[in-house]
């Protein structure tokens, strides 16, 4: 494989190997001509760049790392790496099949978007500014079908998508809490936030999508063209292609947002609460499409709730300090302190309320409205009035200070759970009540809110948890922990406790964002769909080369 690597980078056309990365300065971004053409770097600057990512656990060293400066640089390199592959499978070679990582952001926990020595990495971020500016276009149709949509490079950054959207009065329809991940990297997984329950992951707002497969080809899918590609790529970890562009569905932007948080002493009231909220709040993709409609020509329209999301707060002996906590007046502080140590466990609840309108007495009166019959604890409730950008990029703020403070780039040791609506409150007592407070080392937040199943394509690669009877609606539960350099491996010890309570009650739990070391503990996750994941692979990725951060073939 090295020295397959090094026959490439004097062969590939194009592509230079150059010892010190690329400056990439403002003035760079802004004027694209001076950029250099992409490069296969092998040098020690951009392989260890390669070899961690956000979680800070994992660390692999790739043998290069490709800097792309179009969608040919990769089509090219895949194109030699199925070649080399395919040539020493047909002479039964012993040799390690060279593989290929698209690394996007590189906010993955354990390693996904990684390569060891016989892989090449894709920096799809070099890929962003070399077309930066370029790969999002906004396209407002007159036209209903298929309504305001987005043609987004996979590279993008979702806040990109936004600011070029907004410039539009249009925005995404489905998020993720953060806005700092590329477009292909949530793509891969689902991409799910307060939005879900309404319009399903980002993975449900997708109409197509450019795709590099594994064979090296570049091919356009949609539900109607090439669809068995589409649905695989969608929640598929990266093991079929890699996406260059995908068209990403689009609605009139609100103007802003009251945003509100409440607090629960008691678990069921909590869920209850949250339940009725997306039942009654979750509309079809048709009344949303007739909707945004009327609001593109009516701007007077209405108020509707558009997030809703939960957390969970421990009592650890003092105010909850995490990225997510600034939010009630400092001045109740003492009261809700208070109200962590006498129920030890507490929960928020946490919804927003899109606004069309600059008109204020609506808005009173919606979230009266809302409120009335909530069981949250009396007194225990506050709202603000945020722009609609302030309230979709509300992690950032907490991000600039922990990375101010050093305290960013550390591991996370994440745990991501999808929990049936049905085992949740054993959830609760098992989990929270038992092994979070007997362990006392919960760092960051915790996160709990439900969604509705049937916003959920089945036909994608992601996996949630199998439909009890009746059961419309599943619950995420996030362990967003942070840890100093010597605390994570406590944390996951905690983190394989939780598993094994949900593995040995039998409460048919699903990670989201899994992490697994063999293949037949993939073949547990995906369930039913390890056949057809299977297929898909032969198929789209024959030689088994994409994204093997993942550990799921490789
Ligand atoms: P990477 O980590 O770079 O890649 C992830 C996987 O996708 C890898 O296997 C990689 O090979 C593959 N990949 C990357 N780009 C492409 C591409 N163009 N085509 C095909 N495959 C590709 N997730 C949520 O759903 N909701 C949230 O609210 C949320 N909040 C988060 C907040 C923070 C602070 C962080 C760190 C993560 C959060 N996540 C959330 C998780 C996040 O969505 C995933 O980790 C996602 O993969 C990160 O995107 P990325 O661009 O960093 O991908």
């Amino acid at each position: 494989v090295l020295l397959f690597i090094t026959r490439l980078i004097s062969t590939l056309q194009g592509i230079k190997t150059s010892k010190s990365p690329p400056a990439v300065d403002p003035p760079l971004l802004d004027n694209h001509r001076h950029f250099p053409v992409g490069a296969l770097r092998t040098d020690a600057t951009a392989v260890s760049a390669a070899a961690t990512d956000y979680g800070h656990i994992i660390h692999r060293r790739p043998a290069a790392v490709l800097h792309p400066s179009s969608v040919d640089d990769i089509v090219k390199l895949v194109n030699l790496a199925y070649d080399y592959n395919a040539h020493n499978h047909n002479n039964n070679s012993t040799s390690a099949s060279l593989t290929v990582a698209a690394r996007g952001r590189s906010h993955s926990v354990r390693g996904q978007a990684m390569a060891a020595a016989n892989g090449v990495v894709v920096d799809m971020m070099r890929l962003r500014s070399a077309r930066f500016n370029k790969n999002v276009n906004v396209v407002v149709s007159s036209s209903s079908k298929p309504g305001p949509y987005a043609d987004v490079g996979g590279e993008a950054l979702w806040i990109n998508v936004l600011e070029a959207a907004l410039r539009h009065g249009v925005a995404p329809v489905s998020w993720t809490d953060y806005l700092y991940l590329t477009v292909g990297g949530t793509l891969s997984n689902a991409g799910i936030s307060g939005q879900t329950f309404r319009h399903g992951p980002q993975i449900s707002n997708v109409h197509e999508m450019d795709v590099v497969t594994g064979t090296g080809k570049l091919v356009t899918c949609s539900p109607s063209t090439n669809a068995n590609l589409f649905y695989a790529v969608l929640g598929g970890l990266g093991q079929f292609g890699i996406i260059t562009r995908a068209r990403i569905a689009l609605r009139s932007a609100p103007k802003k947002v009251r945003w509100v948080r409440m607090l629960y002493s008691d678990f069921s009231a909590f869920t209850s609460d949250q339940e009725r909220l997306i039942t009654v709040h979750a509309s079809s993709r048709k009344q949303e499409h007739d909707t945004s409609e009327v609001r593109n020509h009516n701007d007077g329209g209405g108020l509707e709730l558009d997030y809703l999301e939960g957390s969970v707060m421990v009592d650890r002996g003092g105010p909850p300090s995490h990225w997510r906590s600034s939010f009630f007046p400092t001045s109740d502080a003492h009261r809700i302190v208070s109200l962590v140590a006498q129920h030890r466990v507490i929960y928020c609840l946490e919804l927003a309320i899109n606004s069309y309108t600059t008109n204020h007495h609506h808005l009173d009166m919606e979230l009266e409205r809302l409120l009335h019959g909530l069981s949250y604890v009396p007194g225990f409730a506050h709202s603000k009035d945020v722009s609609y950008v302030d309230f979709l990029d509300r992690v950032r703020g907490g991000e600039l200070e922990l990375q101010s403070r050093g305290l960013w780039e550390v591991p996370h040791p994440w745990l991501n759970l999808f929990v049936p609506k049905s085992r949740i409150a054993e959830f609760d007592s098992g989990v929270f009540k038992d092994i979070v407070l007997r362990r006392n080392v919960t760092t960051g937040p915790v996160l709990v809110y439900p969604m509705n199943r049937n916003k959920w394509d089945e036909r994608t690669s992601a996996v949630i948890p199998a439909a009890a009877e009746e059961e419309d609606v599943f619950y995420t539960v996030g362990f967003l922990h942070s840890s100093g350099q010597e605390g994570w491996e406590e944390v996951e010890e905690q983190n394989r406790e939780i598993v094994e309570f949900c593995e040995r009650s039998g409460m048919g739990v699903k990670q989201y964002l899994a992490h697994y070391a063999t293949t037949e503990e993939w073949a547990r996750h995906f369930g039913p769909k390890w056949t057809r994941f299977r297929h898909r692979k032969s198929e789209f990725d024959p030689m088994k080369m994409l994204s093997p951060g993942q550990r799921i073939f490789n």
